[in-house]
């Protein structure tokens, strides 16, 4: 049986039958030219079907252990399809501190035609059991959570909807299937960010969901088409190329995020150091069960003091950039109570510690030891 590496480099693309070029082209094309009425050869028209998304989507299934992947123009857009396959009066459970967009999409675009989501702390099942009901249709996970990476143990969910009629789905941007298998668990549909560590270069954004539910496939296909939120060919050929490193890529984030967070956890100035790969990490054991390659590139930790005092520590630092989004090559810090988690809902900002101390690092794949020397450089300029 090929490995997930060998899937990355190959999976999906194959070698141009008529040129023999040996990556997938950019098929830049809105349609295609029929022989016969209603007689394509492979496609008609761009949003229904393209071969460079073809190739993307082949990929993507196989890495993610899935039968079928579906590419949406953007992570939220992706979300969005899966939303609007649920009947009207779903009851939604959701992880309290989900993606802020994922959440203001439930709270400000899709809880008006009558879905009901409930957001609450998944870390405990039995907590996720209280809360299901006859119409609990989806349990929406993200594991790790952002930006205070707790776990949310996936085969114990999976576990309580078996007999309902309630599907799992995990949002795994964080992870990539090279660190985290959702469907292995028992879940019903997986959903990245492609934005993130799939395209890893900063360059891109795009979002895709599998499943192996035949129901789910059939449903998101007529959704991607209908709707039409699809990706560009451009786009998908960009992931395609950025797919083939994402092993070697997760790897080496994991690793630089393990020594910077073990770094930091020397020195005095931080309170708190959060890092599911950390023993110190209430959920470590947890961590090391679903994810036992790697634990990826996020780093949060706590910098008491004055606002004025966080934000000259991040402008100080040189080799991380101040910047909102993750996953890519270059290591970024971010604040989340002002930038990326400024649209949640402030009593539940605090409820969570996402206050003026917490700082959110993006661990890169450059040289560890400049990161946490970056670090240390900061604190004393
Ligand atoms: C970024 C992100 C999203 C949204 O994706 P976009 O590509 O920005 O639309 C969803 N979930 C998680 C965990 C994310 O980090």
């Amino acid at each position: 049986m090929t490995r997930i590496e060998t899937h990355c480099v190959h999976a999906g693309v194959k070698p141009d039958p008529v040129t023999g070029a040996i990556m997938t082209p950019i098929y830049q094309t809105s349609t295609f030219v029929q022989e016969k009425p209603g007689e394509p050869l492979l496609h008609d028209y761009s949003r229904a079907g393209n071969p460079t998304r073809d190739a993307l989507e082949t990929s993507m299934a196989t890495l993610e252990g899935a039968r079928w992947a579906y590419t949406f123009s953007s992570g939220l857009a992706a979300a969005q399809a899966v939303i609007q396959i649920l009947e009207p009066d779903a009851h939604v459970l959701v992880s309290e501190d989900v993606y802020g967009g994922t959440g203001r999409l439930f709270r400000r675009m899709y809880a008006k035609y009558g879905l009901e989501f409930e957001f609450i702390d998944m870390r405990d099942p039995k907590v996720i059991e209280q809360h299901m009901t006859d119409k609990t249709r989806m349990i929406w996970i993200e594991t790790p959570t952002n930006p205070l990476l707790r776990i949310v143990d996936v085969p114990a969910i999976a576990e309580l909807t078996k007999d309902r009629d309630c599907s799992v789905l995990v949002d795994n941007t964080f992870c990539s299937p090279i660190l985290q298998r959702p469907l292995e668990m028992g879940a019903d549909l997986v959903l990245h960010s492609s934005t993130k560590y799939l395209a890893g270069h900063s360059d891109l954004v795009g979002g895709v969901v599998m499943t192996s539910d035949e129901k789910w496939s059939e449903e998101l296909k007529f959704v991607q088409f209908a709707a039409g939120a699809v990706n560009a060919p451009q786009e998908c050929f960009l992931l395609l190329r950025s797919i083939k490193t994402l092993a070697l890529r997760m790897e080496r984030h994991s690793t630089n995020a393990l020594a910077l967070a073990e770094a930091l956890e020397t020195m005095p100035e931080f309170e708190e150091v959060i890092y599911p790969g950390l023993p110190s990490h209430p959920q470590y054991d947890l961590a090391q069960r679903q994810m036992p390659h790697g634990c990826s590139g996020i780093v949060s930790a706590y910098l008491p003091g004055s606002m004025e005092r966080v934000s000259r520590f991040m402008s100080n630092l040189s080799v991380f950039s101040l910047a909102e989004s993750l996953g890519g090559v270059e290591s970024l810090v971010n604040h989340p109570e002002t930038m990326t988690h400024a649209s949640v809902p402030p009593d539940l900002r605090v409820k969570l510690g996402i206050d003026a101390g917490l700082i959110r690092f993006s661990v890169g794949i450059e040289n560890a030891e400049d990161l946490i020397e970056d670090v240390r450089r900061a604190l004393e300029a």
